[in-house]
């Protein structure tokens, strides 16, 4: 059976939920890259079986998550975490939850994998027009949304078996106009796209990885609500 690593789940309505549950479904295990701040939530609310009725397979069964990461795909290692992160009390409590230590987490438990699911993007300033956007804003967006894709292709297509696939989750926003869709986010999604070309292009000329990525379109998601979607 094949390996999938799905980065960006929370909790039970996002699309990264939703493609762990199709890939379970066609046979897939299952590994989960949750963020650092949403980890005790929803590891809790997966042991108290909050999940159970969307765990449900179209053969009865239960999904099973063979193991939740902790992650904050805006570090690549352990150097890149500032201070008050480090320290803070949200982070605290979990260790490894860079890109890179996940990565060697992975390798660590699993040795390889066939599949990676990014389905993750944050733009801390997602309500303001761009035109109102800030420097520190626009360029969060595009380091959550954008460069966390380059960066865990780069970490983990060496841990990827030959013939794998990678996939991520972008917007029309990228390409068309969509009133409140800011902070740079459709900034983010355009780099995504043009990324996805470039990276496609390298991964699989040198590796043998696909990588693509799906345009999806309005899931009333934590983040879609988090932006009035
Ligand atoms: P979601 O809230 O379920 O998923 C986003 C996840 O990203 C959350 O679990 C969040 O914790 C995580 N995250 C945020 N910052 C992170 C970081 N620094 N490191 C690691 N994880 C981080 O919402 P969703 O709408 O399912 O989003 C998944 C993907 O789908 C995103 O790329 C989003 O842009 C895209 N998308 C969503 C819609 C929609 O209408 N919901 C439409 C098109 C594309």
């Amino acid at each position: 059976g094949k390996r999938a690593f799905v980065a960006g789940v929370a909790d039970d309505n996002g699309y990264g939920w939703a493609i762990a549950k199709s890939l379970a479904a066609a046979g897939a295990e299952i590994l989960v890259g949750t963020w650092v701040p949403a980890l005790n939530i929803f590891e809790s609310s997966l042991r108290r079986g909050k999940f159970d009725e969307s765990r449900i397979l179209p053969d009865g069964s239960l999904m099973e998550i063979t193991k939740v990461y902790p992650m904050d795909a805006i570090y690549d290692s352990p150097e890149d975490v500032p201070e008050d992160v480090k320290t803070n009390k949200r982070y605290a409590g979990s260790t490894n939850w860079t890109v890179q230590e996940v990565v060697e987490s992975v390798k660590k438990d699993f040795g390889s994998i066939d599949i990676l699911v990014h389905s993750l993007a944050n733009g801390p300033e997602v309500t303001k027009p761009l035109l109102e956007t800030s420097r520190y804003g626009y360029l969060a967006a595009v380091s959550a949304s954008s460069y966390s894709y380059v960066s865990l292709l780069k970490h983990f297509i060496p841990i990827m078996n030959p013939g794998g696939a990678t996939i991520s989750l972008t917007y029309i926003a990228s390409e068309r106009i969509i009133p409140g869709y800011g902070g740079g986010m459709s900034s983010a999604k355009a780099a995504l796209e043009s990324d996805t070309r470039v990276l496609a292009f390298e991964a699989g000329r040198k590796h043998q990885i696909r990588v693509n990525t799906i345009s999806a379109g309005p899931l009333r998601s934590r983040a879609a609500k988090a932006i009035g979607f």
